[in-house]
């Protein structure tokens, strides 16, 4: 349970940072439609109040011009995070309180623009932002236009017609946000369900294949380059086969599932581990030396001789496995090998060895009388 709150924080976290790098990377571009779209806007001042279109048309330039800023931040990239939020929440306030000191120029302006004003909210909505935020730089942007309503001195009237106006469009795309989000958060949640199968084996939950040999390659590199030595161990289960023919497949299914959960408490948190094929296993044991890996391979071997029965109530199901243990050792001459795959066939060969001497036992590659 105590796990379980713990994954959920760090997936909500892990949102929240796709979230920011959504934002960040979101597009400059709408600014300039929403620069266009205020002075365009003069022609609607011109016809509604022509007088006043000396007054409006600089109001709107100098908004189209301090546009200009967060675009030229924006498009250089550096943003991330909090100031992408600003940023991009600084076009919503620079536009709407540029378009509210034009309206306020004309004869009952503010009235007929408070529609248009209130839409801004709903085009902030689609930006990835924190619902906090949305509604923080809806309250500035609402309290700098009663600011400037009150310098112009527009009717009491028409301030409460906005305020009603307004305050359902931030109502309307705050839901809008949410219903957004939620969307976000079940597509998110599914997409890290998928790439969480897409490296785990369903029967054991153990890595699989693939997975496991993208991180053994990377674990070879860091290996090579720390001068560490770094060990990889191959398990078969022995006659396999005859369990499933014996006692079913249902039974050989809970042994490969018991030999993962032996294989865990044998390794350490670090070692990486994985289904490799049918019943075969690896492990990855970081900074183990031959001596390491060997002992821990026994141990292994030693600790799934002594298991539970797969099947219970039945005395003649004890699991024995084989092992091949391979070693690449950067810092000692001759122990070096040329890369994972190569570690790899050394372990299955050591594998093999370990086969043919009689199963139930380990082998080292490479060691006395082990080839
Ligand atoms: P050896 O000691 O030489 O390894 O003998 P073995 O019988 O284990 O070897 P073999 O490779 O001939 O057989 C492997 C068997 O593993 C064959 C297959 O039926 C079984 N097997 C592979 N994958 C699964 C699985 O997912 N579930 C079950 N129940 N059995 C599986
Ligand atoms: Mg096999
Ligand atoms: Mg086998």
């Amino acid at each position: 349970m105590h796990d379980e709150a713990r994954d959920d924080a760090a997936l909500r976290r892990r949102f929240g940072d796709r979230r920011d790098l959504m934002l960040a990377k979101a597009s400059p571009k709408p600014i300039v439609y929403v620069a266009v779209g205020v002075v365009a806007f003069a022609v609607w001042d011109a016809w509604l109040d022509p007088s006043a279109l000396a007054r409006t048309l600089p109001i709107r330039l100098a908004t189209a011009l301090l546009l200009v800023v967060p675009y030229v931040l924006l498009r250089r990239r550096w943003p991330r995070g909090r100031r992408a939020r600003w940023l991009h929440g600084s076009v919503y306030l620079i536009g709407i309180l540029g378009i509210t000191a034009a309206t306020l120029q004309l004869e009952d302006g503010f009235l007929w623009g408070a529609a248009g004003i209130s839409v801004f909210p709903l085009v902030l909505a689609v930006y990835p932002l924190p619902a906090r935020t949305y509604l923080g730089l809806s309250a500035l942007a609402a309290f700098g236009i009663a600011l400037l309503v009150a310098i112009c001195d527009a009717p009491t009237r028409q301030l409460i017609n906005f305020i009603v106006m307004f305050s359902l469009s931030v109502w309307v795309g705050v839901t809008a946000l949410q219903v957004l989000r939620k969307q976000q958060w079940r597509l998110f949640v599914l997409e890290q369900q998928h790439a969480a199968d897409a490296r785990t084996d369903a029967l054991t939950g153990l890595f699989n294949r693939r997975h496991v040999e993208q991180l053994g390659r990377r674990q070879f590199d860091v290996a090579t380059r720390l001068e560490r030595p770094l060990a990889v161990v191959m398990i078969d289960l022995d006659h396999f086969k005859q369990i499933n023919d014996q006692h079913g497949h249902d039974v050989g299914d809970r042994a490969l599932i018991l030999t993962a959960t032996v294989l865990r408490k044998a390794l350490r948190e670090v070692d990486l581990i994985a289904r490799w094929g049918g019943e075969e296993f690896l492990a990855i044991l970081v900074d183990s030396d031959a001596e390491q890996a060997f002992g821990a391979a026994e141990r292994f071997l030693q600790r799934l001789r002594a298991s539970e029965p797969a099947q219970p109530g039945s005395p003649s199901l004890w699991l024995t496995a084989s092992a091949g243990v391979s070693v690449h050792a950067p810092a000692a001459e001759g122990q070096r090998v040329h890369g994972f795959d190569e570690l790899v066939r050394h372990a299955d060969l050591a594998l093999y060895e370990a086969k043919r001497g009689g199963r139930d036992r380990a082998v080292l590659y490479g060691a006395p009388g082990s080839d």
